[in-house]
């Protein structure tokens, strides 16, 4: 039986990814902040299926414990923090969490367990301020925020740990991808729960924002800049992306994305109009929620991964916001009644 050690097990990736290594038999090891794992969480479900190991990726000695407990075949380094708008606010512990712990875990690796094969989540946001055609492997980096500079050290130093010990460290330049599963921070699950909240003639929300106040106020949800363009697929086939990338006879740096690139506006579109409402009554945009700095019109050339994994997305856009809507309308009934 195959052993899998997933960092970040209890956030969205981790969850969908400990359901598939679960589903093809292998033992799973998740580590987990304790806090994290004794309240409700993504993964709790799972609670029994796999095995916790309790640690912080910022404390090194939780790292090399974990390593040295689950004696893994594979790793997912997936724990992140993981929201680039907050990375502004937080950039030191952003630092330490997507750069340094990346470092820890390689070193450990390299002493504890260096056959083992290591996935790295790298992502889309490196790349920044982009020139308009697609991004492959090969596009340069230009970070726009803490979260993307910190996600660059790491990606940078995985490729240089591969070359200079050998070792099977791979990554996936991930672009966009949501479930029900997202945090309500994040503005594409905002969208649904907006959608939700208006389907059910819910004016005040009871979810805050970050601005302590309801999500939905007065009936409006406030977003940022909605001409942001994202390539978003569906995180259940981003983690089929993440074993395949690990089955691999060589280590590589792999671009998943689904290649085609819509708009917040499409976003609101697809949301309000599953519930039969046009967006454009209930949603505004508030200029003091455009980031500092935007990242670009960031779109995936997946060929690669394409070529080499024979990786496709089987979720699509549509699909992928009705279902994040659906879950937001059944959450707040279930909370209601
Ligand atoms: P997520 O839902 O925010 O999950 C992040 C995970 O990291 C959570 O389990 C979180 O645990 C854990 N974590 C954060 N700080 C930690 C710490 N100090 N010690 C231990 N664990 C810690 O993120 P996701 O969407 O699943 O993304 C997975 C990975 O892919 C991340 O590295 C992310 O940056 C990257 N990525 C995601 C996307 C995307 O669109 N989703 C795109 C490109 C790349 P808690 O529950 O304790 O907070």
């Amino acid at each position: 039986m195959k052993r899998a050690l997933i960092t970040g097990i209890t956030g969205q990736d981790g969850s969908f990814l400990a359901e598939f290594l679960l589903a093809r038999g292998y033992a799973v090891y998740g580590l987990a902040r304790r806090e994290s794992w004794f309240r409700a969480n993504n993964a709790s479900h799972l609670a029994g299926r796999v095995e916790i190991l309790f640690g912080d990726m910022t404390e090194g000695i939780d790292i090399a414990s974990a390593v040295q407990d689950a004696r893994p075949d594979e790793i997912y380094n997936l724990a992140s923090q993981s929201r680039p708008g907050e990375s502004w606010a937080r950039a030191p512990e952003t630092l330490m969490i997507n750069g340094m712990a990346a470092i820890r875990l390689f070193e450990t690796v390299r002493h504890a367990c260096p056959a083992a094969r290591v996935y790295h989540a790298s992502s889309s946001e490196m790349f920044g301020r982009t020139t308009g055609a697609a991004q492959d492997e090969d596009t340069p980096f230009n970070p726009q925020n803490p979260y993307a500079a910190a996600k660059v050290y790491a990606h940078q130093m995985a490729r240089i740990y591969r070359e200079s010990y050998g070792m099977f460290i791979a990554t996936g330049i991930l672009f966009n991808h949501e479930s029900e599963r997202r945090p309500l921070h994040f503005v594409t699950q905002k969208i649904a729960y907006g959608a939700a909240c208006a389907a059910l003639g819910i004016g005040d929300s009871p979810d805050l924002n970050e601005r302590g106040r309801p999500i939905v106020e007065h009936g409006h949800l406030a977003l940022g800049n909605l001409e942001v363009a994202r390539d978003w697929g569906h995180a259940r086939d981003f983690v089929r992306a993440m074993w395949l990338i690990l089955q691999q006879a060589e280590a590589d740096d792999f671009v998943v994305g689904t290649g085609i690139v819509h708009t917040l506006r499409d976003l609101c579109d697809a949301a309000y109009a599953h519930v039969g409402l046009d967006w454009r009554a209930h949603v505004v945009s508030d200029p003091a929620l455009v980031r500092p700095l935007e990242t670009g019109r960031t779109v995936a050339n997946p060929a690669r991964a394409r070529a080499r994994l024979g990786w496709e997305p089987e979720i699509g856009f549509a699909q992928m916001v009705h279902g994040m809507v659906d879950a937001q309308l059944a959450r707040l009934r279930e909370a209601a009644a």
